[in-house]
């Protein structure tokens, strides 16, 4: 008998678990249909023997203490600041734009008030700020917004920046100083040992029992458990009622390549040019040295895996449905970046994760995210099944023998 079903063993789904077991002595199983724990924060070692994030670059920033005190407790942290370089016009210039990007692209040698005043003489002021376009065109004029934006949203989310919520590209800042950090959050980091490593230590618990390559619908009728958390897509839970809420996907392409470094920093976005859009080399980003190099392509997809909720007001507009039903759904709660098609960072899906808890323990957040049990109860652990035990085990099995595989992919329930 479990007190807890918990699909998705990402961050959403992990953090509930720890807290559950580690917190509220409640006995968990963690559901994943992948192979592995970390959902898209998942990372390894690749042939090559260089530690890749096999969904996308993934870089930890939050202005937020206890998240980052939380996590802390999982993992050293490696001092990270990540840098972006466009290539626009022939150029590696940085993004976000600030004074060097405009010095270099017109070969000037303006100072921060002077760039103030190119922006301002080149913006056009909008009365409502609505869109992607609106964002950018009202801060940095048509010309910067045509180099840098139009062409990458496009290419990333398949609809013109006039047609996406203004949140999107209000992402990436405009600087007037020579700061070309991507993020300006106070704690910027990359855990040390990876993601993965993270998540396992987190994970590492008596009350939690891990079942991977399963979706949960396979053995739904079949556990003994009291609540369900559920961080997959809001849409698939309900059977997709109200019609399929759209999410964008991409294609992961990796090379590795036979030099020590290629890019100058982490990553270098194509705004204009070639079918992806941006290209990330890993070792910048983990500090691992290794003679070879490892870069991925993101190249964004209609179809595939539901990695982006697409922000605009028609898809809030049928998520709310959704979110009607899931608040009508007694005991599930609904947690994560699908679950609640929010275009959530890491540090926002701990945080809600957090709060989540918080809430079913009747607790203030952040006494929440601190309190640990100093035991696991007796009768916690004694309850934990045979059965599923077994069927842990080999899921535990399967997953050695992946990574001793490499990237051999398993049939499911195989
Ligand atoms: P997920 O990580 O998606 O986990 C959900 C899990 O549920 C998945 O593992 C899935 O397999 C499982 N699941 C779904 N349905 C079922 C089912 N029926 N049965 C069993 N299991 C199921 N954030 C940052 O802060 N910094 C970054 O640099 C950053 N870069 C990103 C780059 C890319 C390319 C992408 C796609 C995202 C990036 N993010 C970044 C966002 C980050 O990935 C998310 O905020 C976070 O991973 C979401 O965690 P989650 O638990 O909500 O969802
Ligand atoms: N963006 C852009 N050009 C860039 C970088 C970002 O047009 O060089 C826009 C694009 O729409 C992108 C959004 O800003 O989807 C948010 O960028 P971010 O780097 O935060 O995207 P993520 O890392 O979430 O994919």
């Amino acid at each position: 008998m479990f007190d807890y079903l918990i699909v998705g063993a990402g961050f959403a789904g992990s953090v509930l678990a720890e807290r559950l077991a580690r917190g509220a002595g409640k006995r968990v199983l963690l559901v994943d249909r992948r192979p592995h724990i970390g959902g898209n924060a998942y990372d390894r070692h690749d042939s090559a023997g260089v530690l890749i994030h096999q969904y996308g670059p993934h870089i930890f920033h939050t202005n937020s203490r206890e998240v980052f005190e939380y996590l802390s407790q999982f993992t050293e942290w490696r001092p990270y600041e990540h840098r972006v370089r466009a290539s626009v016009d022939g150029q590696l210039v940085p993004i976000p734009i600030n004074l060097d990007t405009i010095n270099q692209l017109y070969g000037l040698k303006l100072n921060s008030m002077e760039v103030e005043k190119f922006f301002e003489s080149v913006a056009e002021p909008r009365e409502n700020v609505r869109t992607s376009e609106d964002v950018v065109v009202s801060r940095v004029g048509r010309e910067l917004y045509e180099k840098f934006f139009r062409g990458y949203t496009r290419k990333q989310w398949g609809l013109d920046p006039s047609q996406l919520d203004s949140m999107v590209t209000a992402r990436v800042p405009v600087r007037t100083n020579r700061d070309d950090r991507y993020f300006s959050d106070t704690y910027q980091a990359m855990p040390l040992h990876g993601y993965t490593r993270m998540f396992e230590n987190m994970l590492d618990h008596e009350n939690i029992k891990i079942l991977l390559n399963c979706d949960y619908r396979e053995i739904v009728e079949e556990v003994d458990y009291d609540k369900l958390v559920y961080t997959g897509p809001v849409d698939e839970f309900f059977d997709f009622r109200y019609g399929p809420l759209p999410y964008r996907s991409l294609d992961f392409k990796f090379e590795t390549v036979n030099q020590e470094w290629v890019q100058p920093v982490a990553v270098v976005n194509y705004p204009n040019e070639h079918l992806y859009t941006r290209v990330t080399e890993f070792k910048h980003l983990t500090g691992q040295e290794h003679k070879k190099s490892t870069l991925v392509y993101e190249y964004p997809m209609a179809e595939g895996d539901p990695y982006y909720p697409v922000p605009r007001p028609e898809n809030q507009e049928l998520y709310k449905k959704y979110q009607a039903l899931a608040e009508s759904t007694q005991d599930v709660h609904f947690v994560g970046r699908l679950a609640t098609y929010k275009y959530y960072n890491m540090d926002q899906v701990v945080a809600q994760a957090l709060s989540v808890y918080a809430r079913i323990v009747g607790q203030k957040r952040a006494e929440a995210s601190r309190t640990t049990l100093a035991v696991p109860t007796a009768a916690a652990v004694a309850a934990v099944t045979t059965t599923v035990t077994a069927t842990v085990a080999t899921a535990a099995r399967k997953e050695r023998r992946r990574a001793v595989g490499g990237t051999r992919k398993l049939a499911k329930g195989a």
